[in-house]
């Protein structure tokens, strides 16, 4: 329940910890006056909402009529949108307080936030190291205490990979869970907003809150939002699926140790395990490494110097020169690549050599899942990562080296599915996630067995 003085008392404790939290550069904007405003407007809302005067953080391409949105880009210093992303009317709706807006790589393109306009952010308990990406922020802000929950979003993993990092509890719903109303557009056919949450109960209670059908975004599926999911004590009639190719020889021996560990719980828990194989799992990282960027190129073309953000006029003075120069200056290199990318894939003579063939290989990773389910696995129990968090600077020359940190969490994104990051022990002090993977639309069951494993597991536990 929440009175005047709660609502007060939650907006400047969350202050002071943004404050605190400064030097991770997890935000890129808030204000006290603005988080005052929405713990006064909370403070007259009806009380019991779900989310009551809970501080939530939100990416920064989620779109807010009180503060920019830039999507960590030049390209956008300065926007503010006219209007909210309708997971912001959600959020507000039931009570949270909207604390910050968080950093993130630009436009989403990336896995560590090192493509931030703005400067990377820290990893939360390790500064050298990276918090993962695009989500960074959010997830940071959540492993650091400032918020108990966060929005991130997911084009092909960019909230579990981070809260298997920064060791919160990401979860990415199905696609068509949760409205895109008001999310940047990067990839259109994969994106989704997805929760972070400092545990399974807070995750689960704003992924909630956040979804159901949306008549402003006709990608929304028609069925009655979620559900908080009752947790389940046990994991008695479950069938787990371990896919044999998420778990190589090479594999990181500290994140092995940590799904040892999960696995051992599962079967500890009731849960019955079986290897399963999922044979296109290979192909999935140059998959999404086609189609997100040919969706990228294309969503790209509206930031023109003429609606959004600075305008700068070239040499030249006409409207080609406007273009280049609006465009070279206003995105980094990272997005200069997946524009240029994704404009490659497209184009005649090579869309079906490469976008075309990305699709049915789409199609052959969905099928995958689809079969592994349809045989019997309940879920699927896999490593969010190949690694922990690794050091910055350390992926930063080598653009394909760092996409393939994306390699356990891509799939669940080109076949839309529910996936979600939970954490399940440390190695040499660092959070390692284990991920579980659901068929379309369960997400209930997903979360209700994440609660089971959480309780049964002492995440901050070194593993080896
Ligand atoms: N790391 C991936 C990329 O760079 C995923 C990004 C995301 O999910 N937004 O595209």
């Amino acid at each position: 329940m929440t009175t005047a003085r709660d609502a007060g008392a939650v907006a400047r404790d969350t202050g002071r910890r943004l404050t605190a939290a400064a030097d991770l550069n997890a935000v890129l904007s808030w204000s006290q006056q603005q988080l005052d405003r929405e713990a006064a407007r909370v403070a007259a809302m009806p009380r019991g909402g779900a989310l009551d005067a809970v501080p939530v953080a939100l990416k920064d391409n989620i779109v807010t009529i009180e503060q920019p949105t830039t999507c960590a880009s030049r390209i956008l210093a300065g926007f503010v949108s006219p209007y909210d992303a309708t997971v912001a009317v959600k959020l507000r709706a039931a009570g949270a307080l909207i604390a910050a807006k968080a950093n993130m790589d630009e436009f989403a393109m990336g896995s560590s936030t090192e493509h931030s306009a703005f400067g990377r952010v820290k990893h939360p308990t390790h500064p050298d190291r990276v918090p993962g990406g695009s989500s960074g922020g959010s997830a940071a802000l959540v492993a650091a205490g400032v918020v108990p929950a966060a929005l991130g979003s997911e084009t092909g993993g960019s909230v579990r990979q981070p809260a298997s990092f920064c060791g919160v509890v990401g979860v990415k719903p199905s696609y068509g869970r949760v409205s895109r109303y008001g999310l940047v557009a990067f990839g259109s056919s994969l994106d989704c907003v997805s929760a972070f949450g400092r545990d399974v109960a807070t995750a689960s209670r704003v992924t909630a809150v956040i979804s159901g059908p949306d008549p402003l975004d006709a990608t929304t599926v028609d069925r009655p939002p979620l559900s908080v999911p009752t947790p389940r004590r046990d994991l008695g009639g479950l069938t787990i699926g371990l896919p044999r190719e998420y778990f190589p020889a090479d594999l990181d021996p500290g994140v092995r140790a940590a799904l040892d560990r999960t696995i051992a719980a599962a079967k500890a828990l009731g849960a019955a395990v079986k290897e399963v194989s999922l044979p296109n799992t290979e192909y999935a990282v140059p998959t999404y490494y086609i189609v997100a960027p040919a969706e990228a190129a294309a969503n790209l073309a509206r930031y023109d110097g003429v609606r959004y953000g600075p305008r700068r006029i070239g040499p030249e003075g006409d409207v080609r020169a406007l273009y280049r120069a609006t465009r070279g200056d206003g995105f980094g290199a990272e997005v200069r690549r997946r524009i240029l990318v994704g404009t490659y894939v497209l184009s005649a003579g090579y869309y079906d050599a490469y976008y075309r063939k990305a699709q049915r290989t789409r199609a052959r990773i969905t099928d995958d899942f689809r079969r592994v389910f349809a045989e019997g696995c309940d879920l699927l129990l896999t490593p969010t990562t190949p690694t922990p968090a690794f050091r910055a600077g350390e992926k930063t020359d080598d653009p394909v080296a760092m996409y393939l940190a994306d390699i356990f969490v891509c799939p669940a994104s080109l076949a839309g599915i529910p996936a979600m990051s939970l954490p399940a022990g440390r190695s040499g002090g660092l959070p390692i996630g284990a991920q579980l993977i659901a068929p379309y639309f369960e997400e209930e069951r997903m979360l209700a067995a994440a609660a089971a494993l959480e309780s049964a597991l002492d995440a901050t536990a070194e593993v080896r």
